[in-house]
Parts: C-alpha cells; sequence; structure tokens
C-alpha cells in the first residue's frame, strides 16, 4: 500500500473542503430568487424569450411585467438591473410593478435585465452576495449581481468581442455586459439573445421610449446625467431642466458617443423605433478607493475617503458627510423617469403615457426606499412572482 495514501487523502478533503465552504453560498445566491408583488398596475407578466426564442429554458430569460393603462397611449420600456451591481436600477423597476396604475399608455418593466448577471457576483472584489431595504413592515432580501453575466452562462470570452453589426472591438469581457452587447442577434451569444429580445420588444411592441436605469462612480464623468442621443436629446433636456426647476436635484444630458458600439443608448435608437434614455445615478459603492465594500457603504453612499478625495475635488459629484444614500439614488431614477414621460406626452399628444401611485424624489427621500415596497406575506394569492 502507498504510505503517502493518509497524507493524501487528508489534503483532498480539505480541498474539497475549502471548495464546499466558498462555493455553497455562491450556489445558494445563484438559486435565490426575489419575490416581486404584482402591484394594482400589473396587467400581465411575459418572458423575453417570447421575443427571442433563443433565450428559453437558459438564465438568460427574464420577466417582462407588463402595466396596461385604462386608456391607450404610448408605451414604454423600463430596465433595471443592465449592470446587475447597481440595484438602483432594480428598484425603480421594483417600485414601478408594486405601485404604478398606469392612466393611459402601456408600460413594460424587467427589473432583472441581466438576470445571470444578477445570479454572479464578484468575490475577488468583496463584494456582498446580498442586501436587504428595510420596510415598514421588516426587511427585503435582494440578491447583489454582478456588472457582467455569469461565465456558468456563457462561456468562453473570447480574446477580443467584436461588435455585431459594426465589428468594433471591444474588450473580451464585454460579450457579458448587456451594456455593449446591443443590438443583439438572435442566436448569438447569450447576452446578444437577451438584447435582442428587448429590441424585438420594442420593434413589435412599437415602444416609444426606453429607460434604462444605471449607477455610476464618483469619480466617473458621466454621473448623475441622462444620457441621450441626438433623437432624444430635446426631451432629456425638458426633463433635467424640469427636475431640477421643480425638485432640486441635479441630473444633468450626457450625450450619447456616436463612435462607440454597442450601448443601449446609442443602439436603440440607431436600430429601433424608441426613443433611448439611459439614467445614472451616483452610487459611491462602485468607486475603488474606498473603505470595505459593505452593505451598509452600498445602501448609505457613506465613505470617509472619498469625502476626502470630494475635498480635493477629485469627484465629478458634490459629496458631503451624508454620502450618497439609496433613497436619493432611486428617488431621482423615479423623478427622471416620470419627467421623460411626461415631456414626451406633452409634445406627443396621441401617444401619452400617465401613470399615478409612483413617488417621485423628495417622497422617497423622505419616506426611504422600503416603504414602497409591498410586503409579499401579505400580497393576495397569485401575486407573489419569483424572480
Ligand atoms: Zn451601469
Amino acid at each position: 500500500m502507498n504510505k503517502d495514501i493518509v497524507p493524501k487523502a487528508l489534503l483532498a478533503s480539505v480541498l474539497l473542503g475549502l471548495v464546499l465552504w466558498g462555493g455553497l453560498p455562491l450556489r445558494r445566491h445563484r438559486h435565490f430568487d426575489v419575490p416581486i408583488i404584482k402591484g394594482p398596475g400589473v396587467t400581465e407578466v411575459r418572458r423575453l424569450s417570447e421575443f427571442s426564442p433563443g433565450l428559453a429554458g437558459t438564465a438568460g430569460d427574464t420577466n417582462v411585467y407588463v402595466l396596461q393603462g385604462r386608456e391607450p397611449g404610448g408605451k414604454a420600456l423600463l430596465m433595471g438591473n443592465t449592470h446587475s451591481n447597481e440595484p438602483e436600477g432594480m428598484l425603480t423597476a421594483l417600485i414601478v410593478i408594486e405601485r404604478g396604475v398606469v392612466e393611459k399608455g402601456t408600460l413594460f418593466v424587467i427589473p432583472f435585465f441581466n438576470n445571470s448577471g444578477s445570479r454572479n457576483t464578484r468575490p475577488g472584489d468583496g463584494y456582498p452576495l446580498y442586501f436587504d431595504v428595510a420596510t415598514d413592515w421588516g426587511a427585503r432580501r435582494f440578491r447583489y449581481g454582478n456588472r457582467d453575466a455569469s461565465p456558468l452562462d456563457q462561456w468562453p470570452d473570447p480574446d477580443v468581442y467584436i461588435h455585431y453589426p459594426d465589428r468594433q472591438l471591444l474588450s473580451y469581457i464585454d460579450v457579458r455586459n448587456t451594456n455593449r452587447t446591443w443590438p443583439g442577434r438572435a442566436a448569438g451569444p447569450l447576452m446578444e439573445r437577451v438584447t435582442f429580445g428587448a429590441m424585438e420588444l420594442m420593434r413589435r411592441e412599437k415602444i416609444d421610449l426606453a429607460v434604462d436605469i444605471h449607477g455610476a462612480e464618483t469619480m466617473f464623468p458621466v454621473t448623475n446625467c441622462i444620457v441621450a442621443p441626438e433623437s432624444s436629446v430635446k426631451i432629456a433636456t425638458l426633463a433635467s431642466l424640469t427636475v431640477k426647476a421643480m425638485e432640486g436635484f441635479e441630473s444633468h444630458v450626457e450625450p450619447s458617443p456616436s463612435g462607440f458600439r454597442g450601448l443601449s443608448h446609442r443602439e436603440i435608437g440607431d436600430h429601433g423605433p424608441s426613443l433611448p434614455f439611459l439614467l445614472e445615478a451616483p452610487i459611491p459603492f462602485l468607486d475603488q478607493p474606498t473603505g470595505p465594500k459593505t452593505v451598509q457603504f452600498l445602501l448609505d453612499g457613506k465613505d470617509p475617503f472619498l469625502l476626502s478625495l470630494a475635498k480635493k475635488k477629485k469627484l465629478f459629484v458634490p459629496y458631503d458627510e451624508s454620502g450618497w444614500p439609496l433613497e436619493k439614488r432611486v428617488g431621482q431614477n423615479l423623478s427622471v423617469t416620470l419627467e421623460l414621460f411626461r415631456q414626451f406626452s406633452k409634445k406627443t399628444a396621441d401617444r401619452a403615457i400617465a401613470v399615478r401611485g409612483v413617488p417621485r424624489y423628495a417622497d422617497v427621500v423622505k419616506n426611504g426606499v422600503g416603504h414602497f415596497l409591498a410586503d409579499p406575506s401579505k400580497a393576495p394569492a397569485g401575486a407573489v412572482v419569483m424572480n
């Protein structure tokens, strides 16, 4: 008998133990579903694979919540979690789903646009796996995801990602980034099938406005803004000026770069029927030179290193001891989205979109995000959808 067998077996079991210890929480996170309550305005829950059959049965497929109004009008698509480490987009979408009632027109809301990314994480960066949002009745728990889709769902990555159809050379990782794979292909890599699904939805449903909701670093110049291509810039500017004058917060307009391919705000306008807008709220958690990436920091956006950088004028947004809390980020997104609808409706009365029940900036800052989230345990039978 090999005399090394005992130490070898011991070593193998230690290694297996480490794999299980590290891997099981990641597995649980990947399979953790978030309950979403169909609010009073939700008329139907569809799947993105309806528009992109190549998504059926994959982790790229995701729910599309439809809020059809009493009166006909225009149509809008809202997307959250294009980047799943920017949760203010998903929470904005969730409040619309759980609270919104459409009077005129129709909303299509996708809270987990990159579903695979929302089940991925970045352990090397010390990301938390979950975060809890305090509500009036307890806490709602959410997956904290990653910017890119999981390699478990789309792999291997190419050396260079060649954008379709422009053949621009992009970073290899962007093949899993649903803000670089627009307009997508029916049979392309999984994330191209996701963006293709949204393009098809916009084409078939004749969507007027597409709002893609993100968060951006405070040290990144494109932050706290509405990114808009030439076709959308007028409505974006009117919305930006109105929220500043009426609600007292800044969200300036950034032009969408014409030479950079794959971005939602570029390709939706160039290849689809809709006016695209990409919202960026500052999320200090994503900045590099910060303290530990704790859930508290994700929620309140307070960090001493960023504070000292702000004093040296290294940030692109005003920053003080109050940080940049979640309620400000989500409140901003909600107000800007509602304002985009209002400005579009003023100009295009036959395609008006009117929504009630959705809180605006001041209301969310005062009462917190959780105040507007429903309690799944009190929801009527059949109203909870696992996402
Ligand atoms: Zn983003």
